[in-house]
């Protein structure tokens, strides 16, 4: 990879972020942490809104298909992301099951959730502040159908500390003679995405060197003497830049702008929606449900997961409910963004019609009621999460990527997972360093605790961006016993 000679002596770099999901704001945050001059521009109105993060993926035990490497890098970057965006997730475990219909069995998993516990203990072995998962011999925990029994009988309790206190009312509600035994419980916990967006904001409100540029699209980049010069459109106006270094982390789009610069990449970009549900019968606090099953055929995956107030969010890995049909697109020789078809666009730039909305989200009850059958009496809870998401290179199961340095002072972010967004930060920290942008000296870690925010600050403000964005504020809120 081709680097440029600094032209700085005593002056900071120009750091430019173009793209304030996630990705782009987690890096913001760690680069303006190191004294670094940043600018993150973001076309939309607010920060991290784009596509849903409701799962952390703390082991990728969500994913048969993929292999222990990745599974291995997922926990460690969960454990990171728990560290440094503590208040946004909801701290509830995922029970997974496999039913008769599927020709999977537990033994097959239980191999790799060994070593994942085994790593988990080695990681809290190394730094006891990396135990954020619980206790590492209980990071999974196996029941069998004579426990699923019992724990049925018992009454249902308001604040579970226990696994076996977690399963109660998911105990009570399955179709046991569906599935196989045992089911599995294990330590993957919930994410808001808006907890997520809040906590972003608020960091980077605090962050002197950051200077965030909502509403702002970048719309051409040419490179005069080792400088990016960016051009974007605020508000109707043009506005320009000068940038040192340029990282584009624009999600599904980072394509468009490899093409603004003359780099080719090859990446897929895939749309795909969850549903929101609300279900009367319960408000019982519940952990997230797995029932797996294979991706793309009409028995795919069910994913149900819990939020305050009786509302669950429900992904259904089937061509009818979460997937689409060619909804998973490559790019060309000749740009190095995918186009997806114009139905796609549209439902990603403007509304989704309220008749698909209806029929999905009533396929997505359907398809969770074969398991649960009181969750038949569900219904819809509010608009579709959706968005596109992208995977760098042509493996669709890649899950665990970061960063790739194509080009002189260049970084393209391109994560799959929300987890991944700390250590592409760290691989730009290191780059930026090898590149004499940055004194090694002034590398520190930031954790929650640095960022100086609170958790009420970051529930309201949450709450204020679900309303703005037209989800109900349960999905915003904390999954307590109180709620
Ligand atoms: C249905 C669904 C469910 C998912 N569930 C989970 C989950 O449970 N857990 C998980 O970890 N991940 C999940 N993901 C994946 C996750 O949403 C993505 O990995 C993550 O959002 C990617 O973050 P990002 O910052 O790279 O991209 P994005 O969030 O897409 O952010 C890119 C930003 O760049 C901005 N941008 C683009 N072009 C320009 C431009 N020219 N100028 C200025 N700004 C620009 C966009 O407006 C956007 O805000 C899910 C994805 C989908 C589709």
């Amino acid at each position: 990879m081709p680097t440029l000679t600094s032209p700085l002596q005593n002056n900071k770099p120009r750091i430019g972020i173009i793209g304030g999901g996630i990705a782009g704001s987690t890096i913001a945050i760690k680069l303006s942490a190191l004294g670094l001059k940043v600018s993150l521009l973001e076309q939309g109105p607010s920060l991290v809104n784009g596509p849903p993060i409701c799962h952390l993926h703390a082991g990728g035990n969500l994913y048969r298909e993929i292999d222990d490497e990745q599974c291995l890098t997922l926990l460690r970057q969960s454990i990171a992301t728990l560290k440094l965006y503590k208040d946004s997730a909801d701290y509830r475990p995922t029970v997974i099951a496999i039913p008769k219909r599927d020709p999977g069995e537990i033994d097959q998993l239980l191999p790799r959730l060994e070593k994942l516990r085994k790593e988990y203990a080695a990681l809290v072995d190394q730094d006891s502040s990396n135990q954020v998962l619980g206790k590492p011999m209980d990071y999974y925990t196996l029941y069998h159908r004579q426990d699923v029994e019992r724990l049925a009988k018992l009454a249902p309790v308001n604040t579970p500390t226990h696994c076996d206190e977690w399963l109660i009312p998911v105990a009570k509600s399955l179709d046991l003679d569906k599935l196989k035994f045992p089911l599995v419980l294990v330590q993957e916990y919930g994410l808001s995405v808006f907890r997520l967006a809040a906590s972003a904001t608020l960091a980077l409100d605090n962050c002197k060197s950051c200077n965030v540029h909502t509403d702002t699209q970048v719309i051409d980049i040419s490179r005069s003497d080792s400088v990016w010069q960016v051009t974007a459109k605020q508000n109707g106006e043009p506005l320009d830049f000068s940038f040192d270094y340029l990282i584009n982390a624009c999600g599904y789009q980072s394509g468009s702008i490899d093409d603004l610069i003359g780099q080719h990449s090859q990446r897929l970009v895939e749309f795909k929606a969850a549903y929101v549900t609300h279900w009367h019968n319960d408000t019982q606090i519940w952990p997230e449900v797995i029932i797996y099953g294979e991706r793309g055929t009409p028995n795919g995956m069910a994913q149900l997961t819990p939020y305050p107030g009786g509302y669950f969010q429900i992904h259904g890995m089937t061509q009818d409910i979460t997937l689409f049909d060619q909804g998973l697109v490559k790019n060309c020789d000749d740009s190095a963004q995918p186009k997806l078809a114009p139905r796609f666009l549209n439902k990603l730039n403007r509304a989704w019609p309220q008749a698909l909305i209806e029929q999905r989200t009533d396929s997505a009850i359907a398809f969770v009621s074969e398991f649960l059958p009181d969750f038949s009496s569900a219904t819809l809870g509010g608009k579709p999460l959706f968005g596109a998401q992208q995977i760098p290179g042509q493996d669709p199961d890649l899950r665990a990527a970061d960063i790739c340095f194509s080009q002189a002072n260049y970084a393209r972010c391109e994560i799959v997972k929300a987890s991944s967004a700390i250590d592409a930060a760290h691989a730009i920290v290191n780059q930026l360093i090898r590149i004499n942008l940055l004194d090694a000296s002034a590398i520190k870690n930031v954790n929650s605790k640095q960022l100086g925010l609170n958790e009420q600050a970051i529930e309201t403000l949450a709450i204020k961006l679900a309303q703005q964005r037209n989800y109900p504020i349960e999905l915003a809120t904390r999954l307590t016993c109180d709620n």
